[in-house]
């Protein structure tokens, strides 16, 4: 049964999140502060000296949580406690086992409990969880279905910019956004759009 390599799916991430920088900074401006782009950049790159410099034998539960404090500590917005609490739950529920299709189905759940826990967003508050709660749910309904980790990852990545774009008409009830009210009704959630690169990013990390 193929898996998702820890390492690969950080690399990947920080991959895109680099190149689409400048997007997820746009959307950040037009409702936030503008800088959700460079604090995710500059988060993953951390994360991907930490991985490096890590011991070989170090598992992927440990991995994740190794990921999830450094974007902690790397980044000052809500995205580096919110992600980095999402990787270090996930972490947790993954220990020492491979990351293959049920795990990674119990991981995607034990992140998104960690971002409601701590951040308190619901579905329709405009926020990551817009994105991630969907492509958690299309993850697992694909995996207990048999389907091919490729596939379920596929499902969960569209679900997720399904989610993504609904944040579009929505008004802020969480984060810096909510200090607009109305104003920011019109404008694609940042922390949204880059769940669904780092949903996606899991595609390109199977082994
Ligand atoms: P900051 O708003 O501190 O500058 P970022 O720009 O890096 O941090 O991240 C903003 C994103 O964080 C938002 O677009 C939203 O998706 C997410 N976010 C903010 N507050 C919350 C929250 N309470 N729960 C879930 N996600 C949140
Ligand atoms: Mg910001
Ligand atoms: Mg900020």
């Amino acid at each position: 049964m193929s898996s998702v390599s820890v390492d690969a799916w950080m690399q990947e991430a920080s991959t895109v999140i680099t190149a689409n920088a400048e997007r997820l900074t746009e959307l950040d401006s037009a409702i936030g502060d503008g800088d959700h782009g460079t604090n995710l950049t500059r988060g993953f790159r951390a994360v991907i000296e930490a991985l490096a410099a890590a011991e070989d034998e170090l598992p992927p539960g440990r991995r994740l949580i190794l990921a999830g404090k450094t974007l902690v500590s790397k980044v000052g917005g809500a995205s580096g406690p919110l992600w980095g609490t999402a990787l270090r739950r996930a972490g947790r529920s993954v220990g020492d086992a491979a990351l293959d299709g049920p795990a990674l189905a119990d991981a995607l759940d034990a992140a998104l409990a960690g971002v409601v826990e701590l951040g308190s967003a619901e579905v329709g508050d405009k926020t990551m969880v817009d994105a991630l709660t969907p492509a958690t749910q299309a993850l697992r309904t694909a995996v207990e279905a048999g389907e091919p980790l490729a596939d379920a990852i596929t499902a969960a990545a569209d679900a997720a910019a399904e989610g993504a774009r609904s944040t579009v008409p929505l008004q802020a009830r969480k984060g810096r956004a909510s200090y607009l009210g109305e104003r920011s009704i019109g404008h694609e959630d940042p922390g949204a759009a880059s769940t669904v690169l780092i949903i996606t990013a899991l595609g390109r990390a199977l082994e």
